[in-house]
């Protein structure tokens, strides 16, 4: 039988016209809705695409030596603009569904807004989140917040630092940043004014637990009150390390690139050592913003000061 039909399709193959073999599907524009799930000891973890945008890295990089950004990028066969990931990430804890983060919603223009295809196609809405923590308020993290100026998340509680709000809410506070971050000002006042308006803005100053197995740890640099969240559960752990890395290729090896997005230049560099060095040799799984999708692996540290991201290899069992 097998036989007679590999003759069969052998014989068709033979007859049909080569004007008809060449008909072609139009090629497709699109990519799949991304998201990516795992496990940390109880939780599950699905890390979402909000979208990619070209990340200027050479001309956006502070304290690079001359040629040393396209020098690394060049080393993972890349070069400026590189293509830079705005990801989220979901915590299903079983009794609390939670965002980290919100990735850029409207606000990036079409470069993001892909959040809610993602949730849909991992299998959930807006409306059954819980809570949302922030690690900071750039409008890549929280523009998510809203879509068309209402609530996505209409029943979650908003997390961040207190230090953050303190310090987006204020105009009076540009002079401290450069002006290429000027707008996010409004931009905060935009992102959380439903949540404010609704009493579902709250904001915590100390690294107690905001949540079983999930507590918030400072990292100023990036902006004043900028927070890794460290998810938990036995020996299991998982970091999320907000903006601690823009470019992977350049700033894992090199550390001491810093962005013209951040804050306070030393404070960057000094939270991004402590925490590479930490994270290393903890084994932690580590969960970034702007890594390439889904933005999960480990850090290796290759000694001298020089570290290595170690992306998670692709699994479809959980
Ligand atoms: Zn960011």
């Amino acid at each position: 039988m097998k036989r007679a039909l590999i003759a069969l399709g052998l014989s068709l193959a033979y007859v049909v016209p080569a004007a008809q073999l060449a008909a072609s599907a139009p090629m497709q524009p699109g990519q799949a809705p991304g998201f990516y799930r795992m496990h940390v000891g109880r939780f599950e973890v699905t890390a979402l695409l909000d979208g990619t945008h070209p990340f200027p890295a050479d001309k956006l990089a502070v304290g690079a030596k001359p040629g040393e950004v396209a020098h690394l990028l060049a080393q993972q066969n890349l070069r400026s603009p590189v293509e830079g990931m705005l990801n989220a990430f979901m915590v299903n804890s079983g009794d609390k569904l939670i965002m980290i983060d919100t990735g850029a919603g409207n606000l990036y223009g079409k470069e993001g807004g892909g959040l809610l295809a993602a949730m849909k196609a991992a299998g959930y809405d807006p409306s059954q989140v819980d809570d949302v923590y922030l690690t900071h308020l750039h409008e890549d993290h929280a523009g998510g917040l809203i879509l068309d100026g209402k609530m996505l998340f209409p029943n979650a509680t908003i997390h961040v630092s207190k230090a953050e709000t303190d310090f987006w809410l204020d105009s009076a506070n540009k002079p401290q940043v450069g002006e290429l971050l000027w707008p996010f000002f409004e931009a905060t006042q935009e992102m959380l004014a439903p949540y404010i308006a609704a009493g579902r803005l709250k904001t915590f100053d100390s690294n107690a637990p905001l949540a079983p197995g999930l507590k918030p740890v400072p990292s100023p640099g990036h902006t004043p009150g900028h927070s890794y969240y460290l998810l938990q559960d036995g020996t299991d752990r998982m970091l999320f390390w907000g903006d601690t890395v823009h470019v992977q290729p350049v700033q894992l090896p090199d550390p001491d690139v810093a962005m013209k997005y951040d804050w306070n230049v030393p404070k960057a560099i000094a939270s991004r050592r402590r925490i590479f060095e930490e994270a290393a040799r903890n084994g932690w799984w580590v969960a970034g913003a702007h890594i390439s999708f889904p933005g999960i692996g480990h850090v290796r540290n290759l000694g001298g000061g020089h570290f290595a991201w170690v992306p998670a290899n692709y699994s479809l069992n959980r």
